[in-house]
């Protein structure tokens, strides 16, 4: 009953501003059609906003549409290629339903868009400024070390992926972390202020956790599953290495070659 309730406030808010929208349309067309100035310049700058917004949502789309074919970035449409994308979104969910394709299917293709998108961005970050945020279903069920709490009380035991994620983040001295949910993950990003992070969770936490995060740069990385969901699951390490790698400057050696190669 309560969500039903939170339900219908969203879809009133929804209602009442596409009622004052068309309101203001109308008000406008009917100054226009008075003759009245004021009426003609509303109308015209109405106009101007609604081919801007088109042809935003164009430049968006075919950016996107080049950078996942091509691999080409126009850094001058970064921007309108990512509202583009999480725009499309719930769009590809219900078409995708329709058309009888998993959910999960869908939210994978889409993570892997975003990880292309954010890697043709090119941000690069000092190590303190990277997290590597993983699920608790990573750790073994029957381990009592409490690494929600704190990722270093894991003794690297070898019975999980926890302990490699924090072999990974020493070798890269970078930050992990463990969530038990999205709250928790916000808090984390909220504590430690990464400038991006390498997430790690199930496809659906995923994607809600690449839109809560925004505009921090996000890259995906689902898990495996063996067990069924949120049951001691598992995550390709050498992927999680990539994502870090990807992320950090070069770190030079004394002869000069890249230590992160
Ligand atoms: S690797 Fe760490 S978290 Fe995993 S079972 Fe061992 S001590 Fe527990």
């Amino acid at each position: 009953m309560k969500a039903n309730g939170r339900k219908r406030l969203f879809l009133g808010l929804i209602i009442i501003s596409l009622l004052l929208l068309t309101l203001v349309v109308a008000l406008v067309w009917y100054l226009f059609r008075t003759g009245a100035p004021l009426g003609r310049a509303l109308w015209v700058l109405m106009m101007v906003l609604a081919i801007g917004f088109v042809l935003y949502a164009l430049g968006g789309t075919l950016s996107l549409v080049i950078s996942l074919i091509s691999g080409h970035n126009i850094s001058i449409l970064s921007r309108a290629r990512e509202q583009v994308a999480y725009a499309f979104l719930p769009l590809a969910l219900r078409v995708g339903s329709l058309l009888g394709l998993e959910k999960d299917r869908i939210r994978a293709s889409f993570v892997q868009v975003n990880n292309q998108l954010v890697s043709q961005g090119r941000t690069k970050v000092e190590a303190n400024e990277l997290l590597i945020l993983a699920p608790v279903c990573l750790q073994e069920a029957a381990c009592v070390r409490k690494v929600t709490h704190d990722i270093n009380q894991c003794r690297r035991c070898g019975r999980c992926p926890v302990g490699d994620l924090l072999s990974l983040a020493d070798k890269y001295e970078v930050h992990a972390a463990i969530a038990t949910g999205g709250t928790k993950a916000r808090q984390l990003i909220q504590d430690i202020r990464p400038k991006v992070v390498v997430a790690i969770a199930c496809e659906r936490d995923l994607v809600s956790g690449l839109q809560d995060s925004r505009p921090i740069a996000v890259k995906g990385i689902a898990n495996e599953r063996p067990n069924g969901p949120c049951f001691n699951t598992r995550v390709d390490l050498e992927e999680v290495e990539a994502a870090i790698v990807d992320f950090l400057f070069e770190k030079r050696g004394g002869s000069g070659e890249n230590l992160y190669q």
